[in-house]
């Protein structure tokens, strides 16, 4: 940052200082990660120079022979990553990507079926503040209230009632494996499109620790920053070609202008590190690591939400133990330098601002190369921290604990 350091001072000093806090923080948000520094150089890169409306071979800007074989790389990787035949690689995020979808399948004012937002839903699945629920008439779906899990029978006699033209599946805090196979028939049985947002497991995915949705959905979209570990951004898949080209019409002239190419670059940086048997061991851990989490706390005497995790989070009923909401979690380990964040848990009797649980996820700090003792220390230093929410001695222990944790794990930044 030596040229930033001379002419803005000021940026540059704030982009060092959240450097320094990603290396002195235990990184625990579920949607989060820390990218290699062959993404980080292609995201920095003259790329974001370039105006490449259109798609590659059909540009309205001239200039694009390097940018039309960045893009058709990507695609090319995205493909064989995933098995599946068309995509789009444009969306500049995960709810662009998302908006795109819906409107290469739906009208204005049709019935979608999504998880419920404080079941572990995404915004983009019908908040009603949000374009999603303001375009469309979403009905959620529900976990049933012992088994904390997705309620397979109850969505086939939903749908049976009410007649989606879409179900939606994908979440931002579900702790279990989706089964893409039952939604598919409930889809077939009532003649609903099929849609899964794999934002947070497209890197199980990518490693084959979670099913396939390509194999399932008519349309799969994800986000590229989370445990697929990619630069921020958004990504649309699907075997049906008729939907494909409403996609590519959808995302360019109908919603995004130039698309990013200095990120396009970075997804395949991205796609071609998510294809190695590095980032399958990488995801392997993520899982373990996650599992071994879960189990502590659980040892510890905390209810974690359906009684543990198959894939890189859950979340922690705070109430259960330590009787503090999930916002005076948050904010207690925030202090002690353990960074999540607060969340609903199925039936939650708190607002959502207040929420009686905390979201952990373990992708960001596998990368840093913790294994299972690190996070069952990790677990320790929570159940210490909530277990003693005004003890500024004891907090000032557990954060010089987070440090040494941290310095043993350094990120290359
Ligand atoms: C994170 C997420 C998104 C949105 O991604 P953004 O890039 O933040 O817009 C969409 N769907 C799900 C399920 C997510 O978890």
């Amino acid at each position: 940052m030596k040229q930033l350091l001379h002419s803005d001072p000021e940026i540059a000093q704030l982009i060092q200082s959240e450097i320094d806090r990603q290396q002195d923080h235990l990184e625990l948000i579920a949607s989060e990660n820390f990218v290699s520094l062959s993404v980080l150089e292609a995201d920095g890169s003259v790329l974001t120079n370039k105006y490449a409306e259109g798609y590659p071979g059909k540009r309205y800007y001239g200039g694009c022979v390097h940018v039309d074989g960045v893009e058709t790389l990507a695609k090319e990787r995205l493909k064989a990553l995933f098995d599946v035949k068309y995509v789009n690689v444009q969306p500049h995020s995960g709810s662009t990507a998302n908006m795109g979808a819906y409107r290469a399948i739906l009208e204005p004012k049709d019935k979608v079926l999504g998880l419920a937002l404080d079941q572990g839903g995404h915004l983009t699945h019908g908040h009603p503040l949000n374009f999603s629920g303001i375009d469309y008439e979403f009905h959620p779906y529900f976990v049933d209230k012992e088994t904390e899990q997705i309620d397979y029978v109850a969505i086939r006699l939903q749908a049976l009632e009410i007649r989606p033209k879409l179900i939606v599946a994908g979440a931002s805090a579900y702790s279990r494996i989706i089964d893409f196979a039952k939604i598919r028939e409930i889809c077939d049985l009532t003649g609903a499109l099929f849609m899964v947002d794999m934002a947070h497991i497209a890197g199980l995915v990518a490693a084959q620790l979670h099913p396939n949705p390509c194999h399932w959905a008519d349309i799969v979209t994800s986000t590229t920053h989370k445990t697929l570990r990619g630069p921020r951004g958004g990504i649309i898949m699907t075997n049906d070609e008729a939907i494909a080209k409403n996609v590519d019409r959808v995302i360019f002239p109908g919603i995004q202008g130039g698309p990013l190419m200095h990120i396009i670059a970075a997804k395949a940086v991205a796609f071609h590190e998510a294809s190695t048997e590095d980032f399958r061991n990488y995801q392997k851990q993520v899982v373990a690591n996650a599992r071994a989490f879960a189990e502590r706390l659980i040892e510890h005497g905390y209810h974690v939400v359906s009684g543990g995790t198959d894939n890189h989070l859950f979340l922690l009923d705070c109430m259960s133990k330590a009787h503090l909401t999930g916002k005076k979690a948050e904010q207690l380990l925030d202090s002690v330098h353990i960074t999540c964040n607060k969340n609903t848990i199925p039936y939650d009797t708190q607002k959502p601002f207040i929420a009686s649980g905390i979201r952990l996820g373990t992708p960001a700090m596998t990368t840093r190369g913790f294994k299972e003792a690190d996070f069952v220390w990790v677990a320790d230093l929570i159940d210490r921290c909530l277990s003693h929410p005004d003890d500024a001695d004891v907090h000032e222990q557990i954060k010089n604990h987070v440090l040494e944790l941290t310095k043993k794990h350094p990120l290359p930044y």
